[in-house]
């Protein structure tokens, strides 16, 4: 009867949701509820895996919790970026194999998403506008991005190999040596599409916000203590990613790290002309922990996503926030010194949680419990695609994409603590050091 000790415990300074519009929560649960799905977690995870078993099981009752309100969580503070691709494609016949299944899992994520935000008019500045991969240095050049194009060829996805000089002009910052743009990838608002998301919910899904799971009972079905009552159904889908371990599955096999991004304030008329008149754009970094993921947004703001670390414990102080608020603006500044004038107006924190095989938490885990957590950091359409599958796979539904996602594998179990936070931290640091160039 696993109580849970870590509760998720986000700041409140997500600048995704400060940009929108005063929003009312759901009620939280009170009294004892009863339903014949919970699913926990409002994430991507939770909000897809809700959305499939209501339409599996339209006349069944579905119950969806959250400890925060939607788009408070990890799925509305990253980057906002729906990645189709791979970051790294790998040449041999077993990872070219697990490149395409990879990307029609990530796909039809994105035809999903792209079919909501049409359907229910969800306001968040959704648009194809593809990626930038790029690379700071020669070396980055050669030993990342070359092979990634080399790779793409392998499997005929299209790319526009772009050189410094007409990336100066497409992004406005003379950093970057060269980059490998792919068409494919969303870039939108991710707090607005997570609020959509679950304000669109078909009708037999009820949702309490401001829930946290407190206790779980395993036995004849699920009973879930919650502050105000408690819930209990015959089946579950658990979409806490991380956190999963605390409900008693995933132990020593999760990664829990912190990530931070900043966003500018508006710029002027002025300050987009001495930028050069742009169109909005994203750029992921060929180093995912020693570069810098960036923005420029379609309201005229520049997002710096940097700074990851191994966060088991889930919790961040607003003085380490307020360093990093510093080392962003340095940061912006060097990439766009003609914007002296503008100031960080939002910086936040939040948790992505990775597997050291870079495998997905999907499946049966018992007899009548599912997860679908662990999105490797790329959790819009990871998390999206695990939701919907696990539900499928919950309700007996035929679908072809769930042998994809088991055929990449489960998370490999982790040394044991201390050992393990002296490993992961010492090999972050020497990535960090080896890559150091592309910061
Ligand atoms: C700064 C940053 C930038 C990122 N950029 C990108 C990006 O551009 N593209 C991308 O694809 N991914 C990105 N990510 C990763 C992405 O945000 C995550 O992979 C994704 O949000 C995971 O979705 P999820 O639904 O699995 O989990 P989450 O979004 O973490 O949702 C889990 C939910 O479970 C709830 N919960 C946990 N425990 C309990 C409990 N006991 N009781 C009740 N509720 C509970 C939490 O409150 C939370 O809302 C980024 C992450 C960060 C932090």
């Amino acid at each position: 009867m696993p109580k849970i000790s870590v509760l998720p415990s986000d700041d409140k300074t997500n600048g995704w949701s400060a940009l929108l519009p005063a929003r009312k929560p759901y009620d939280q649960l009170s009294g004892d509820v009863r339903a014949d799905w919970v699913v926990v977690g409002i994430g991507y995870a939770g909000l897809a895996a809700a959305r499939r078993l209501a339409e599996n099981r339209p006349n069944d009752k579905i119950v969806l919790v959250d400890a925060q309100e939607a788009g408070e969580g990890a799925s509305g503070r990253n980057s906002g970026f729906a990645i189709d691709l791979p970051h790294n494609v790998g040449a041999s016949l077993e990872e070219l194999e697990r490149s395409h299944a990879h990307m029609r899992l990530a796909r039809t994520a994105i035809s999903h998403l792209e079919e909501m935000v049409t359907t229910h008019g969800i306001e968040c500045d959704w648009e194809r506008r593809g990626k930038y991969h790029a690379a700071v240095s020669e070396q980055g050049v050669e030993t990342i991005l070359k092979p990634f194009a080399q790779e793409l060829d392998a499997i005929d996805e299209p790319y526009r190999w772009v050189e410094k000089a007409d990336l100066h002009g497409e992004l406005a910052t003379p950093h970057f040596t060269a980059a490998v743009y792919t068409p494919g990838n969303v870039l939108m608002n991710p707090a607005a599409l997570t609020r959509g998301l679950a304000d669109s919910m078909p009708g037999n899904v009820s949702i309490y916000e401001h829930t946290p799971v407190l206790e779980v009972d395993y036995h004849n079905g699920v009973h879930l203590t919650t502050p105000g009552g408690s819930v209990f159904a015959p089946k579950m889908i658990i979409a806490v990613n991380g956190l999963a371990q605390q409900f008693g599955f995933l132990k020593n096999r999760l990664l829990n790290f912190a990530a931070h991004a900043s966003l500018t304030r508006q710029l002027t008329a002025d300050e987009r002309k001495a930028m050069g008149s742009v169109e909005n754009w994203g750029v992921t970094p060929a180093n995912a922990f020693a570069g810098i993921t960036m923005r420029y947004t379609k309201d005229h703001r520049i997002l710096i996503r940097q700074d990851i670390y191994f966060k088991p414990d889930f919790r961040e102080s607003d003085a380490k926030r307020a360093q990093v608020r510093r080392q962003h603006l340095r940061l912006f500044r060097e990439r766009f010194p003609m914007l002296d004038n503008v100031e960080m107006e939002h910086t936040w924190t939040g948790f992505i949680c990775l597997s050291r095989n870079d495998a997905p938490g999907f499946g049966k885990v018992s007899g009548n419990v599912y997860t679908a957590v662990c999105q490797n950091a790329v959790g819009v359409t990871k998390g999206t695609i695990s939701g919907m599958l696990a539900a499928d796979l919950a309700t007996g539904q035929d679908n072809p994409l769930i042998a994809d996602i088991e055929s990449l594998g489960s998370p490999q179990s982790l040394p044991p603590r201390p050992f393990l936070d002296i490993g992961v931290r010492a090999k972050l640091a020497w990535e960090i050091w080896r890559a150091r160039a592309e910061a």
